[in-house]
C-alpha cells in the first residue's frame, strides 16, 4: 500500500463493549497492523448525558483483555491529539465557525416544540420527517431579536437541495444519495457540542485517517460526511463499511438472545484468543478454509478485499467450538495466567494449601494440565478441581459405592503404605506407585485396574471421575494423601 494506513475505532462510551464494536475494532486493528500503520483509539463522548467514565474504562479493559493495542489514544498522546472528543470541543467551534463564514452553514433558532409540531405535521401529510429550512433565510434583524431572547441556536449543515452525494466503498463501489434526502442537518448542537457528524469527519481529516472501517448501519451518514469534507475542501478517506452481525433469526444481535458484551464472555470464561478468532471470521474469511487463527496469522493474512458485504451471522455454538480448542491447545503457562483468577474467585487462592513435589507455578500447570482435556470453559475448572482446593469432600453415589467396595480398605491402607515410603511425590512417582499396587493386588487378591483405582481416585477425590489419577496424586502431595485416606478409613471402618 503506498500510504500510509491510519484507522481509528472510535467508540462512543454510553454502554457496554459490544461485540459488533469490537468486532470493528478488531478490523481496524488487523488493517492497521497488515500494514504497518496506525491504530487510532478516539473516544467519542460529545454526548454528554448518555457519556461515562465507567463505559469509557469498561471499554478500554476489554480492548486490553483481547490484546488489542492502540498506537494512539487514551494514556498514548500522539501528536494529532487530544483522543477525547470532550476535550477538542474549541477545534469543532472553529470548524462550524468557518463554515458559517463561508455560508455553508447556519444558525437555526427553531424550538424543540416547532420542529415536533413540524414532523408531526409532515407524518400526517405522508412525507419524510425533514427540517424544512426555515432559518435558512433569517434576516439579520430576526437574529438579533431570538438572540436578545436569549435563544441559543444550534449550527445546520446547509445541504444542497438537488443533485446528489456519492461515495465510493471500497467493498460496495459507488453508493449514491438523493440530496433531498439529507437534510440540513445539525453539526452544533445548542450545547455548544459537536454532532457526531462535524466531530467525525474533523477527527479524521485532522487525525489524517485513512480509511474508516465501520459497520454498515453508517452508510446513510457517509454522504453527509463527504459534503462535510467537500465544504472543507478536503479529500475524503476511503470508506469500508463492515457486514452487520445478525443473531440466527434473521435479526439484529442483541441482548435480548443471549450475552453481546465482551466483559460478559470473559467473566463466562472465554479466552480472548478463541473471541478473537472467532469475531475475525465473522465478516472476513482468509480465503481458505483455515479456521484456527492466531492474532499473528490474521494479522498476516487480513486484508480488506477479503470483507463480506453480506450479513455475518453470530453462532454461540461455534465461538464455544472455538473456545474449547484454545483451551485445550494454548501453551500451559498461559492458560494457567487465564484460569488463576477463577480459582480466587472460587476458593480464595490459587495455590496448593500445603507443600508438592511443585512450586506454587508448577503445581498450577499441572492442574490445568490435567483438567483442560474436561471443560468448555474456564469459568467450569474450579469445579472439576475441588478436590485440590476443599479437604472436606462428601462422599456420595458412586464414590461412596467404590469405597464400601469389598477390597477397598486394602487398597486404601497399600496405597498408603506406598506413598509413607516415598520422599518426593511428583506425577512420575505417583505413576509408579499404581503400577506398583496393580501389580501387587493383582497376584495378591486378584484384583482388576478398576478395584484398584476406583477407591483410590473416591477416597482422593469424592468422586469416580476426573483428571488423570497420577496428576490427583501428585497435586495432593504426599501427607494431604496419606491424611486424606487414614482419615477416610477411619470414618468407613465405623
Ligand atoms: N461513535 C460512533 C460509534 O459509536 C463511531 C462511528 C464511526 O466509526 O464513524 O459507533
Amino acid at each position: 500500500m503506498a500510504e500510509s494506513a491510519r484507522v481509528r475505532f472510535a467508540p462512543s462510551p454510553t454502554g457496554e463493549l459490544h461485540l459488533g464494536n469490537v468486532r470493528t475494532a478488531l478490523f481496524n486493528w488487523l488493517f492497521a497492523r497488515h500494514h504497518n500503520g496506525s491504530f487510532i483509539l478516539r473516544i467519542e463522548d460529545t454526548d454528554v448525558a448518555r457519556s461515562s467514565e465507567e463505559a469509557e474504562r469498561a471499554i478500554l479493559e476489554g480492548l486490553r483483555w483481547l490484546g488489542i493495542d492502540w498506537d494512539e489514544g487514551p494514556g498514548k498522546e500522539g501528536s494529532l491529539g487530544p483522543y477525547h472528543q470532550s476535550d477538542r470541543l474549541a477545534i469543532y467551534r472553529s470548524h462550524a465557525t468557518r463554515l458559517l463564514d463561508s455560508g455553508l452553514a447556519y444558525h437555526c433558532y427553531c424550538s424543540s416544540e416547532r420542529l415536533e409540531e413540524m414532523r408531526r405535521e409532515q407524518r400526517r401529510r405522508g412525507r419524510p420527517p425533514r427540517y424544512d429550512r426555515r432559518c435558512r433565510a433569517l434576516t439579520d434583524a430576526d437574529r438579533e431579536g431570538y438572540e436578545s431572547e436569549g435563544t441559543e441556536p444550534v449550527i445546520r449543515f446547509m445541504t444542497p437541495r438537488q443533485g446528489e452525494t456519492s461515495f465510493r466503498d471500497l467493498l460496495r463501489g459507488e453508493i449514491s444519495f438523493a440530496n433531498d434526502t439529507l437534510d440540513d442537518f445539525v453539526i452544533m448542537k445548542s450545547d455548544g457540542y459537536p454532532t457526531y457528524h462535524l466531530a467525525s469527519v474533523v477527527d479524521d481529516h485532522l487525525m489524517e485517517v485513512s480509511h474508516v472501517l465501520r459497520a454498515d448501519d453508517w452508510i446513510p451518514s457517509s454522504p453527509r460526511h463527504v459534503l462535510l469534507y467537500r465544504a472543507f475542501g478536503w479529500d475524503p478517506p476511503h470508506f469500508v463499511h463492515l457486514p452487520l452481525i445478525l443473531d440466527k433469526a434473521g435479526g439484529k444481535l442483541s441482548k435480548r438472545q443471549g450475552d453481546v458484551s465482551v466483559a460478559d464472555y470473559k467473566q463466562n470464561g472465554y479466552l480472548p484468543e478463541a473471541l478473537v478468532n472467532y469475531l475475525a471470521l465473522l465478516g472476513w474469511s482468509p480465503g481458505d478454509t483455515q479456521e484456527i487463527l492466531s492474532a499473528e496469522d490474521l494479522i498476516d493474512r487480513f486484508t480488506w478485499d477479503r470483507i463480506s458485504v453480506s450479513p455475518a451471522v453470530f453462532d454461540l455454538e461455534r465461538l464455544n467450538w472455538f473456545n474449547r480448542w484454545y483451551i485445550r491447545h494454548l501453551p500451559v503457562d498461559r492458560m494457567a495466567h487465564a484460569v488463576a483468577p477463577y480459582l480466587r474467585e472460587a476458593y480464595g487462592r490459587e495455590e496448593q494449601s500445603e507443600d508438592t513435589a511443585y512450586s506454587p507455578a508448577e503445581w498450577l500447570k499441572l492442574l490445568v494440565d490435567n483438567v483442560r482435556e474436561e471443560v468448555d470453559s474456564l469459568g467450569q475448572i474450579p469445579a472439576h478441581v475441588a478436590f485440590a482446593f476443599i479437604d472436606e469432600l462428601a462422599y456420595t453415589g458412586e464414590a461412596a459405592e467404590a469405597m464400601r467396595a469389598p477390597a477397598a480398605g486394602e487398597v486404601l491402607a497399600a496405597f498408603v503404605d506406598k506413598v509413607r515410603s516415598l520422599e518426593i511425590l511428583d506425577i512420575a512417582a505417583a505413576n509408579t506407585v499404581l503400577q506398583n499396587l496393580r501389580a501387587l493386588l493383582k497376584e495378591r487378591r486378584n484384583l482388576g485396574a478398576r478395584e484398584v483405582m476406583f477407591p483410590i481416585r473416591a477416597g482422593l477425590t469424592g468422586s469416580v471421575h476426573g483428571p488423570n489419577l497420577a496428576a490427583v496424586i501428585a497435586l495432593l502431595g504426599r501427607d494431604r494423601c496419606i491424611r486424606r485416606v487414614t482419615q477416610l478409613q477411619s470414618s468407613f471402618s465405623r
